[in-house]
């Protein structure tokens, strides 16, 4: 079986130079006689491939001194917990912008820890625009503000932030390294690796050093991100070949030019297929064009008793995964930074193919 364009949201397709390169590096990496999975975390060997993960990132993202940059484990769904537990300590309350799916579930998790003030929504147009920032009643007392920039699900996107002299928290799982962004601007950016950063079972954790002054004795140690970055991400045994995975798709990244240079083509990937999306009566995308996101897109065919047949025909061609998340329906094709620009060509020449066939 020869590889297929995968559009999973995630865990998503990895760069095949990446694969490749574990692949020949599995039994023996670098000499060591053993795999990265097979060696202590503690090894010097583990330790320059954490290290290389660490300043490659940083590189890639310009991140200052004044940051940490932690691997967690337990999915960026535990950050949703563990991100009120450890700075809301000495604040009454933590402000959230609820922008989709994923805002919500991170608003629901934060309840438990603390007053969550919902500073704007935009559930009552289905999630499918982004509040206008004036119109937020920010309490600038509150712990910080979370914000999700890129709803995988709705496939909502944007790129400015609120004006706020609160922190900024934002969950950048299926947007980070896809586009340029200032590290200043926010207090803490955490992304689930499973979609621009590597195999599931890490997540990449940039908090502002001021930030962990707020992690109190009382969390458990491997929640506490002060713990966490005074250990190096090592209170326990981390995803070891996770990362180690990172740290190839970061070299990958840097030898493709970097964030700027694959924006550009993350750029022209979406542009191609909204605009065969929007000349056709056959199927439509129900986002605001505004905040239509690059790296997920939604789209919706007119006859929806049609729906299982594409998923038929797309997978016999070779296109993966193209249903909707299963709460929304229709179709989305998740085209993150692995996805060449051939992939977008074709699916867009299949769906112009089903759509002289069916429309
Ligand atoms: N946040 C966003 C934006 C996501 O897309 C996802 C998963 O797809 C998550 C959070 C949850 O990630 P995890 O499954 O790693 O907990």
């Amino acid at each position: 079986m020869s590889r297929v364009y995968n559009f999973c949201s995630g865990p998503a397709a990895l760069p095949e130079a990446v694969l490749k390169k574990a692949q020949a590096e599995m039994l023996d990496w670098h000499g060591a006689g053993v795999s990265v999975m097979e060696m202590s975390h503690r090894s010097s060997e583990f330790m320059s491939i954490l290290a290389s993960a660490k300043a490659r990132l940083a590189r890639l993202l310009d991140i200052g001194d004044d940051y940490d940059i932690l691997f967690v484990q337990g999915g960026a769904s535990t950050l949703f917990a563990q991100i009120p537990a450890n700075l809301t300590n000495g604040f009454d309350s933590a402000c959230y912008l609820d922008t989709g799916a994923w805002s919500s579930k991170a608003i629901k998790e934060a309840k438990r820890y603390t007053k969550v003030d919902v500073v704007g929504s935009s559930k009552e147009q289905n999630y499918s625009t982004v509040p206008n920032f004036s119109t937020l009643e920010l309490d600038e007392n509150a712990a910080y503000l979370h914000i999700c920039p890129n709803e995988t699900i709705g496939g909502v996107e944007f790129s400015d932030l609120p004006e706020t002299s609160l922190p900024i928290v934002a969950d950048l799982s299926s947007t980070i390294l896809s586009r340029k962004i200032d590290v200043s601007k926010y207090g803490l950016i955490y992304a689930g690796a499973q979609k621009n950063v590597g195999p599931a079972g890490v997540v990449i954790c940039i908090i502002r050093k001021d930030l962990l002054a707020r992690s109190t004795d009382d969390l458990p140690s491997i929640w506490n991100f002060a713990h966490l970055a005074e250990n190096d991400s090592m209170i326990n045994t981390p995803p070891t070949y996770a990362i180690y995975l990172a740290d190839l798709v970061f070299e990958w990244l840097e030898g493709q030019g970097g964030v700027e240079a694959i924006e550009a083509v993350n750029i022209r990937k979406a542009q191609a297929l909204y605009d065969f999306i929007d000349s056709s009566k056959f199927y439509s995308n129900p986002v605001d064009p505004a905040f239509r996101s690059r790296m997920n897109v939604p789209f919706i065919l007119a006859d929806d008793s049609l729906d299982a047949l594409f998923i038929e025909e797309s997978e016999a061609a070779g296109l993966r995964t193209l249903a909707g998340h299963r709460s929304v329906g229709g179709m989305r094709a998740s085209i993150y930074n692995a996805m060449p620009m051939e992939g977008i060509v074709a699916l867009i020449d299949f769906m112009r193919a089903f759509e002289k066939r069916h429309g």
